[in-house]
């Protein structure tokens, strides 16, 4: 190619060699874990990384552990780290799996509670003399979806194995640390003791972020200055942009690919304006994260759209939801969800940022909830909804 050496280098889940203005975090996450190697086995880390959605947390938190990892092995110490996502592991169930999972631990699959799991996870890295840092990433998702009992039983770990060696530490990311406000104090406490927020990335933080992502992904002098800082200026959050360092690569590499079917030797802001607009930041975040999604939560999406069309409003009764929800169900030969299971899968796309709730004020008989779409309901996002919703019965 003319124009891209490493494509590769520009997907999200590139972890890059240099994390320009997260090395302070780093740096605070060290301090935080620096508990750990004075008092080896005497202590369990909890700490908790917040902030939007594109600052760094995931591959800051991945570049830490396993920098943290093989400074211990340098001392001797043997640590895993381990990396979850609570979007997808959603019970304590499936994360614990996981977890004997990384750390190729063979666990018989059926039959074993969640305590006994873990026991067996410990006793491994008892007798083999292992440490462990696990991050829970996306744990807003486990705190939405589980018991306050299986959140405590995570956050608590040492107090059902009191008399154990501390083995495992946990790093708790969330994107928004208010998902655990509503835990109960205690816990919260607990988890909160070591918060390190992350901001929202500045053009010009963004600008070298970019700049390493050119050097590593493009060949050489085809994206020039005024392209990276005009990328930078799209999205820094001193210039009114969301401060998003994943959608900033995302535009860029969008863009090189206009220059390249287009012939052009550079990289232009005409082709960053042309990706920018076709990005689309929130459709752009909100597929992504529908991919993720069940048959019942998208035929709950369907029958929104549905009822947008019909009724042309924006906010819909959760009964009434209900109702085209169960009718679409009929109509595919489902078992329609029950209420509460129905108020679960709302209350998690709420999070995923798809629905926006509200009570409804005077002038409704009674109070009800009303729900509706955070993004406008185009021809492709029904298109999209559909799509999903078949692949998801076939
Ligand atoms: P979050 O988990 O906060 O949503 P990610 O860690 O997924 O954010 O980062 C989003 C994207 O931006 C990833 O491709 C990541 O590699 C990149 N990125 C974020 N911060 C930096 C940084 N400081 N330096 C280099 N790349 C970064
Ligand atoms: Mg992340």
């Amino acid at each position: 190619s003319n124009i891209f050496k490493r494509l590769e280098v520009l997907a999200p889940e590139h972890v890059p060699s240099r994390l320009p203005h997260r090395e302070e975090k780093i740096k605070e996450l060290t301090l935080a874990f620096r508990d750990l190697l004075s008092n080896l086995g005497l202590t369990s880390i909890r700490v908790v990384v917040s902030g939007p959605t594109g600052t760094g947390k995931t591959v800051t938190t991945k570049t830490f552990g396993n920098t943290f990892k093989s400074r211990l092995k340098d001392r001797g110490v043997k640590m895993e780290y381990i990396h979850l996502n609570c979007h997808k592991q959603r019970t304590l169930y499936l994360l614990t799996m996981e977890i004997a999972s990384s750390l190729k631990l063979p666990i018989p699959v059926r039959g074993l509670s969640t305590q006994e799991a873990f026991r067996i996870i410990h006793d491994y890295l008892e007798k083999r003399n292992i440490y462990a840092i696990i991050t829970l990433d996306e744990f807003d998702y486990f705190v939405n979806a589980s018991s306050q009992e299986d959140v405590y039983f995570l956050v608590r770990l040492y107090d059902e194995l009191s008399s154990a060696t501390r083995r495992i530490s946990y790093i708790f990311v969330m994107r928004d640390e208010q998902n655990i406000s509503t835990l109960d104090r205690g816990i919260r406490d607990h988890i909160m003791r070591n918060l390190i927020y992350f901001n929202p990335y500045t053009s010009l933080e963004l600008r070298d972020i970019l700049a390493d992502r050119v050097e590593d992904a493009f060949q050489p002098n085809v994206v020039p200055e005024e392209t990276l800082n005009f990328i930078a200026e799209l999205y820094g959050s001193d210039k009114g942009g969301s401060g998003n360092a994943r959608l900033a690569i995302e535009t860029l590499e969008m863009a090189g690919k206009l220059a390249e079917v287009k012939n052009s030797a550079l990289v232009l802001p005409e082709h960053v304006k042309e990706a920018f607009s076709k990005i689309n930041k929130e459709a752009s975040e909100i597929v992504d994260e529908i991919s993720y999604l069940e048959l019942h939560p998208l035929i709950i999406l369907k029958a929104l759209i549905n009822l947008h069309n019909r009724l042309k409003t924006d906010s819909i009764p959760i009964g009434r939801l209900e109702k085209e929800y169960s009718d679409i169900c009929t109509e595919l030969g489902e078992e329609p969800r029950r209420h509460t299971q129905i108020y679960e899968y709302v209350k998690r796309m709420r999070l995923m940022g798809i629905l926006e709730t509200r009570q409804s004020g005077r002038g409704m008989r009674g109070r009800t909830t009303l729900i509706s779409l955070t993004v406008p309901v185009t021809p492709e996002f029904e298109t999209l909804i559909t799509k999903k919703m078949r692949m998801r019965l076939d």
